[in-house]
């Protein structure tokens, strides 16, 4: 989770690299290019100051754009990449330097920190940084300041206590937001885990039947309207196998709804072992299921209907330590690419129902579509087999 969190962070931080790292370059050669338009007419000390500026701004801008590309290369990395964790350190320290000289410098012309409550502000509110890092950052950032501002500042006492103490004050500041700023990601980031997990738990039972585990009715009507634009694409057959378990009431009354419940269980685990691994069994509801065989004439799935109802006769049922005997009747047909999906089950459910009548625990099939007329489907579609 921590590491999620901090390669999320990261992939973040080089994001905002990228989509600022232009303005700041924009920004720094347009300020510097605006000094070096203006160095004549200004007093030798503001002149002095402005070349500096023009030079650091220049830097800088320089950084900024090679930050860029860098950022543009590396967003596309995966976040484990160790080379993002380098690059954004290196960014967040590139900036805090700039803020430091910068303040270095403008100390020359007006007591200010500015520059290093911008950059503390920027780094604070702009990058994610993990607390243990950030504590590292800021105070370092803090410490140099601190040397160099003593070393390199030409100001008097009075007025370098003002600057290092609000210099100081304005790093705290920035660890501050940083640490708010890394409380609210994480807080946010686990709230949005928690939620895709729940929502696909949820996902998960409404497309799932508890009792067997199969997929279930709705992701049936999902699976349908895929396989049949497919099958439009590719002209190719696709059939339905719909099966009922014979006399499941009397196993329920003979040996209980619990076995009758293992039964189930183990109906679906013994068919699943004869499917192919592109064929889709789902529990309808109560004691009948459908396989879906996609790519498969009405011939092909005739005769595995009728391995899988000799399979299912032949294996004696160990539940609950009852030895118990099935049979089961079968419907097939093919799958029609009719305009309502909503009654593509209609045509198995009507080869169901013959296998039925004629005497269970056996197979009839139903082909709709090859018949010329309505008056020929009704006289004789179905075919016992
Ligand atoms: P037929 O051969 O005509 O299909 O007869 P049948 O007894 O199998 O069918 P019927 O529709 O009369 O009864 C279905 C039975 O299936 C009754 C019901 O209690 C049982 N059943 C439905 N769902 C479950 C379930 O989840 N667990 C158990 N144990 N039994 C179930
Ligand atoms: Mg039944
Ligand atoms: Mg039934």
């Amino acid at each position: 989770m921590n590491t999620a969190i901090s390669e999320k962070a990261r992939m973040v931080n080089v994001q905002r690299i990228y989509w600022t790292a232009p303005i700041m370059t924009l920004t720094l050669f347009g300020v510097g290019a605006f000094h070096a338009l203006t160095l004549e007419a200004a007093s030798p000390v503001l002149a002095d100051w402005r070349r500096q500026t023009m030079v650091v701004n220049a830097l800088g801008g320089i950084g900024s754009l090679v930050g860029w590309v860098i950022a543009a290369k590396l967003r596309k990395r995966p976040a484990s990449d160790r080379s993002l964790v380098v690059f954004q350190y290196a960014v967040v320290g590139a900036l805090l330097l700039f803020g430091i000289v910068k303040a270095v410098i403008d100390q020359r012309m007006l007591i200010s920190v500015t520059p290093i409550l911008l950059v503390s502000t920027i780094v604070g509110t702009f990058y994610y940084l993990r607390p243990s890092r950030a504590v590292v950052v800021f105070f370092s950032f803090g410490l140099i300041y601190y040397f160099s501002l003593i070393h390199l500042s030409e100001l008097p006492l009075s007025a370098l206590s003002v600057s290092l103490s609000n210099g100081i004050l304005a790093v705290s500041l920035g660890f501050s937001l940083s640490l708010i700023n890394w409380r609210n990601f994480r807080l946010t980031e686990q709230q949005r885990e928690q939620i895709e997990s729940q929502q696909a738990i949820l996902e998960k039972m409404a497309y799932q039947d508890p009792l067997t585990g199969l997929p279930n009715r709705r992701f049936l009507d999902l699976v349908v309207q895929a396989e049949l634009k497919r099958m439009g694409r590719n002209g190719r057959q696709s059939c339905l196998i719909m099966f009922d378990i014979d006399d499941f009431k009397r196993v329920n009354d003979t040996y209980g709804h619990p076995v009758g419940d293992g039964v189930l269980c183990e109906t679906a685990k013994l068919l699943q072992k004869s499917m192919r691994g592109s064929d889709i069994l789902v529990r309808l509801g109560g004691e009948e299921f459908i396989l879906l065989v996609p790519d498969t004439p009405l011939s092909e799935a005739v005769s595995l209907a009728d391995r899988l109802r000799s399979q299912v006769g032949d294996h004696v049922f160990n539940v609950e330590g009852c030895q118990v005997q099935i049979t089961a009747s079968f419907g097939v047909a093919p799958l029609e690419t009719v305009e309502e999906t909503k009654n593509y089950l209609s045509s198995v459910d009507k080869a169901l129902y013959l296998a039925k009548g004629e005497g269970k625990n056996r197979i009839a099939f139903w082909q709709e579509s090859t018949l010329e007329s309505p008056g020929e489907r009704e006289a004789g579609a179905a075919v016992d087999v």
